[in-house]
């Protein structure tokens, strides 16, 4: 980051709560949610005012007169207000309607034109920005969004982590991958960063618990769709809740200190540290036999995949991982990369490369 990084949110302790309803769609219905949400002391209100919709035909928005409501909410409710902005004429007249605080949508994110030219628009501007995460997982190109917005002068910068598009059926809407997320944080610690947990579930049921998972890993809040009527909503209806429900999920929260000076936690560091090392001696050890094996399969001439062995391999695994009561998935996940550090080491050998 070439220019430095000014807070947005006061520090007070507790999450950072945006909530409001997917998209505004009358003055009662972006009042009505408003009204409810200020009185649960939320720290900003949301409401998306032009929608990126996949397929044409859809609610797409209600344009530019719901930013007089936004105007509204925050003069009745003194609410900072945030809207969603995807190109030049989207900062323009949300500038020129006094919008508090400015959102980057995921689809954006993903083009760099499109975030170059919002970026240019908000040269000398002092407002903050949040900046979803692009649709696919890719950490750089949500950094290189940052960036571009920070070279032209934007210091007020956020982040908001709401999933990873996938194909095919799954539990959630958009995959949390919070490895992704939490890499960001490990590299720009100065930005404070949201869970947006509403696209990440794209059902109502599991907000609350991605929640809970947001705030057991640090995040510094949360920005929640929140509809008086959900099932009514003009746009993903079932991944909203109402401000009552919001409340009673937040309320349910543990709060966790980050804090790592107890000495009890000093004490299983130590443990974990130390199984740590033991680990590594015995990857290490495992990559030496594996790279005799590559010695041999040079000589033999055989090639270094061979597909049966590796099938065997892993359904071995499955068995130890129902022995230890390890989750399988997180378990072939950690030997894929372990045995592809293996493949390259043996196919450097084969090649005559070390
Ligand atoms: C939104 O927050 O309403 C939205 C469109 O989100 P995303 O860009 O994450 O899909
Ligand atoms: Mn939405």
């Amino acid at each position: 980051m070439n220019n430095d990084i000014i807070e947005i949110f006061e520090k007070s302790g507790r999450p950072i709560v945006g909530a409001g309803p997917c998209s505004a769609e009358s003055e009662e219905q972006v009042m009505e949610v408003a009204r409810e949400l200020a009185a649960q002391g939320v720290t900003f209100f949301r409401a998306g005012i032009w929608k990126p919709r996949t397929k044409p035909g859809c609610f797409e928005g209600i344009g530019r007169v719901g930013l007089q409501w936004l105007r509204r909410v925050r003069e009745e409710f003194a609410l900072p207000v945030a809207t969603e902005v995807a190109t030049p004429e989207h900062v323009e007249q949300a500038l020129a309607a006094d919008i508090d605080i400015l959102w980057i949508g995921a689809r954006t994110t993903t083009n760099p034109f499109a975030v170059q030219e919002i970026a240019d628009a908000l040269r000398g501007v002092d407002i903050p920005v949040l900046v979803k995460n692009p649709v696919n997982p890719d950490l750089e190109l949500w950094i290189g969004a940052l960036e571009r917005l920070n070279n032209a002068g934007v210091t007020r910068l956020g982040t908001i982590h709401r999933g990873f598009s996938s194909y095919g059926e799954k539990i959630f809407r958009n995959s949390p991958q919070w490895q992704i997320p939490l890499e960001l944080k490990r590299r720009l610690p100065q930005l404070p960063m949201l869970c947006d947990p509403s696209h990440i579930a794209g059902k109502r049921e599991l907000i609350s618990i991605l929640c809970q998972e947001a705030l057991d890993l640090n995040f510094d809040g949360v920005m929640v769709e929140s509809h008086c009527h959900p099932e009514c909503a003009l746009s993903d209806a079932r991944q909203q809740v109402t401000p009552k429900q919001l409340t009673e999920i937040l309320e349910k929260l543990v709060h966790r200190s980050s804090q790592t000076d107890a000495d009890d936690i000093a004490r299983f560091r130590t443990q974990l540290d130390r199984i740590d090392g033991e680990l590594m001696r015995l990857i290490a050890e495992r990559m030496e036999v594996s790279r005799e094996i590559g010695e041999l399969k040079k000589e033999k001439g055989l090639t270094v995949f061979q597909p049966y062995r590796y099938k065997e391999t892993v359904e071995r695994l499955a068995e130890h991982s129902a022995l230890h009561c390890l989750d399988n998935d997180a378990v072939k996940e950690i030997f894929e990369v372990i045995h592809s550090e293996s493949i390259r080491q043996q196919l450097r050998i084969v090649n005559n490369l070390d």
